[in-house]
């Protein structure tokens, strides 16, 4: 009895914390779903692979380079083939997403040295989550705090974008950090926070294209202009990609303003507009059952 009460006190607190957290986001109505419960993680059916034939990634992985395998004379440059990639050589790696994944990172990133970014780290920041998520969220890439705890989204930007991950509902049910995955696109803080070089974003982002295809999320939301714009090679300006659906590799890719750029315009305007965004993305993880 005692506990029913507790229980149902701490269902309460849940409930109240979300409702703070929506109104944070600008969120004043919520609507009552009509569809059965559907998993944004990993319990649903998963979706149909990258079409055969579709490239993993754009620019081809190299092999992964360690700092003893990385003086001239051992650098092969297999990068142009692939050759010998075990994870990234297909479309839609088979396997278990998690041993994948965790083979990316040993095995192919490794202790990567393949652009000067790896100078200034303290941890290369690989990605967090659901590793059969349906849901995917991908920024630009690692801040201080992110570097220090090799996490990606963990300090203020990370912050909110949890609590924007749990503004999400499908089919009745709040989504929760734990069950999308997250990743940027590159893996190495830039010194001082600057923006990625080309030559840097070259070098990384071959890792996230093969990630989406180890998870095949249904939804992929693309935070700020430069994940959106890097996945789609597109030159546009962020508001004129976000709030529509891009095609992208076989999943649905929502442009939305990055989180730090909301901190920034923490406008009535820009919660409400990425509200709609993100339930643009929890609309069609319903659809997709
Ligand atoms: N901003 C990003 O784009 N990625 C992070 O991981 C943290 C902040």
């Amino acid at each position: 009895m005692t506990q029913d009460r507790d229980s149902g006190r701490s269902v309460r607190a849940e409930l109240a914390e979300h409702l703070r957290a929506l109104r944070e986001l600008g969120v004043t109505e919520i609507r009552r779903p009509g569809r059965p419960p559907a998993a944004a993680g990993g319990t649903a059916a998963r979706p149909a692979p990258v079409a055969p034939g579709a490239p993993l990634a754009a620019a081809p992985l190299p092999r992964a380079r360690t700092a003893a395998s990385s003086s001239p004379a051992a650098r092969p440059d297999t990068d142009a083939s692939g050759e010998g990639l075990s994870v990234l050589g297909t479309a839609a790696p088979a396997g278990d997403p998690a041993a994948l994944l965790e083979e990316l990172r040993r095995d192919e990133i490794g202790d990567c040295v393949r652009c000067k970014l790896s100078g200034g780290r303290k941890t290369i920041v690989f990605g967090s989550g659901n590793p059969e998520a349906r849901l995917m969220f991908v920024g630009e890439g690692p801040g201080a705090d992110e570097d220090v705890q090799g996490l990606p989204f963990v300090g203020r930007a990370g912050q909110l974008l949890t609590k924007m991950i749990e503004s999400m509902s499908v089919a009745g049910r709040r989504l929760s950090r734990d069950e999308v995955y997250i990743a940027n696109i590159i893996k190495c803080r830039p010194p001082g926070n600057r923006d990625p070089e080309p030559e840097e974003i070259a070098a990384c982002e071959g890792f996230l294209f093969a990630q989406i295809a180890i998870i095949q999320p249904r939804v992929v939301v693309a935070l700020g202009a430069f994940a959106a714009r890097t996945l789609l090679r597109s030159k546009a300006p962020i508001s004129a990609l976000r709030g529509r659906f891009h095609e992208y590799r076989g999943t649905r890719l929502m442009p939305t303003f990055h989180p730090a750029y909301i901190l920034r315009n923490y406008t009535e305007e820009t919660r409400r507009t990425v509200y709609e965004d993100l339930k643009k993305a929890a609309a069609e993880l319903e659809a997709a059952g």
